[in-house]
């Protein structure tokens, strides 16, 4: 497991051991046998799964590609998350997100496990059919540890519904007559998957900001104003206050985050600056959301880069470098691009008071740090970007079932699960010292532990 994922988690059980209400049970010797246990178990895989996929490429040559899938742990149920299809897959970098996995399922009370998968290449430089020869290859090499009711891979960074839709199709011709619907998640409605699905992960990241700043704030003004915890000053600050948003990464979830704070109209919110792989666009009055998504629509997800373009396109709003979304001066960052974006040697350029993790751990535990002491209130990967996974449960009940729900009712069931998450876990974090990351990580290791003590684990 990397050092932050892995810090939090040693560092959640030391917190839990000291308190002796947590598992009373558990004394002396045993209980410190017991979370020794625990930490094993925590900070390293169940099982790491390697093979080096053998396909035949369109020019006729042979070649070996390395894939992984990670199963963390499966004390909630089956190993779950996506597969990643990158260049830069490592193996280390699968077994953190798959830990992640673990603790974000946990948090959200989804019953499942944490497990992730790998490919290592680099997608845009393989024709369609040579990806789908891939997708049948991870499936045919790892079909003895995939399914339903085992491991339940989704798509990740470079995959999509159509990877999901082929490994499902291979998966059923190699187990004919087994439940198949269920063995993958993230599929094309037409084969199975969820309405919803798409804008589940955006939709759920915003809504966890504003959930804490109108419906949380304003419920709990009285004893948000008693704990004198910093992070409860910094939220107090913003009440019915107008706030402007950048968005960094304008892909599925930036794109559908800055969507909801453009139309939100329960927040006074405005949406000033954007930015993808290529640029920046700023517009102090606020920028046209569904005008840019309109754009990217139309020219391969990326946002425009000139003048010209934006003229074309009726958008009005001035370019700059890429990178400056990261240190505007405004009061909530969204981070929705890649991880390792504010770190030690930008941490003290940020302005926000406010960071949504939407990508997976887009700052560093050294930038945490530094910013969680200011009172930078920081919404952390595992609570704000789970609407993906969330909804993807909801595809795999369905595909049990074989009865779809509506858009609405996905939505309105991915809205209560996150309501649940951030009730759980608010009160805790405006009334003692630990960042939110923490206060998230505490209550996951807290779920499983529970679980694994009951279950006679823990020796
Ligand atoms: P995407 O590929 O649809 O979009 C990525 C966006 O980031 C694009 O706009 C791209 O141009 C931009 N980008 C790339 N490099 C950038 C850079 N250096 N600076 C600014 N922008 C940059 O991906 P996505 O599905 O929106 O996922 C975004 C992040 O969220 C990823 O880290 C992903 O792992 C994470 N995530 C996604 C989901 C999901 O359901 N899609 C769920 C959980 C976490």
């Amino acid at each position: 497991m990397a050092s932050q994922t892995d810090s939090i988690v040693q560092a959640s059980l030391a917190a839990l051991l000291k308190d002796s209400s947590f598992l009373p049970e558990l004394q002396d010797k045993t209980r410190h046998q017991a979370f020794a246990s625990l930490a094993s178990i925590l900070s390293t895989p169940n099982k790491v799964h390697k093979a080096f996929l053998r396909i035949s490429l369109d020019n006729g040559e042979i070649v070996r590609i390395p894939a992984f899938r990670v199963q963390h742990n499966n004390t909630l149920g089956p190993y779950k998350g996506g597969i990643r299809f990158h260049e830069e897959v490592k193996e280390d970098e699968v077994i953190n997100l798959a830990a992640l996995m673990t603790l974000k399922n946990a948090l959200h009370d989804v019953p499942f496990g944490g497990g992730k998968g790998g490919v290592v290449l680099t997608p845009r430089d393989h024709s369609a059919k040579e990806i789908n020869l891939i997708c049948q290859k991870y499936v045919h090499y790892f079909s003895d540890i995939l399914g339903p009711d085992k491991d339940i891979p989704a798509p990740d960074m470079g995959s999509g519904d159509r990877e999901m839709d082929w490994m499902m199709a291979e998966y059923k011709s190699i187990r004919p007559g087994e439940p198949y619907r269920g063995s993958f998640t993230g599929k094309s409605i037409i084969n199975g998957g969820s309405l919803g699905r798409r804008e589940a992960t955006g939709k759920g990241v915003y809504f966890s900001f504003r959930y804490m700043l109108h419906d949380f704030l304003k419920e709990q003004q009285t004893f948000l104003s008693n704990t004198g915890n910093k992070f409860a000053k910094t939220l107090l600050g913003y009440t019915d206050k107008p706030m402007t948003v950048a968005v960094q990464g304008f892909g599925n979830v930036g794109s559908i985050a800055a969507l909801e704070a453009y139309h939100c109209s329960l927040l006074q919110n405005k949406v000033v600056a954007v930015s993808d792989r290529n640029t920046m666009l700023y517009n102090s009055d606020g920028l046209d959301i569904p005008a840019l998504i309109d754009f990217t629509g139309k020219n391969k997800g990326d946002l425009p880069t000139s003048e010209e373009q934006l003229m074309k396109a009726g958008i009005k709003a001035v370019i700059h470098e890429r990178d400056q979304v990261l240190e505007q001066d405004v009061d909530v960052l969204i981070l929705a691009a890649l991880q390792d974006q504010i770190h030690e040697g930008n941490m003290e350029n940020i302005k926000a008071r406010f960071i949504v993790e939407g990508a997976n751990a887009p700052v560093t535990g050294k930038a945490d740090e530094y910013l969680s002491e200011k009172g930078v209130i920081i919404i952390p990967d595992i609570l704000a970007n789970a609407g993906g996974v969330i909804v993807s449960y909801f595809e795999w009940l369905q595909g049990r079932e074989t009865q779809f729900y509506n858009e609405e009712e996905v939505f309105k069931l991915l809205v209560a699960k996150m309501k649940a998450t951030m009730d759980s876990i608010l009160p805790q974090y405006f009334g003692d010292p630990f960042p939110l990351r923490q206060n998230c990580y505490i209550h996951s290791v807290m779920k499983l532990s529970t679980v694994l003590y009951r279950q006679g684990k823990l020796y």
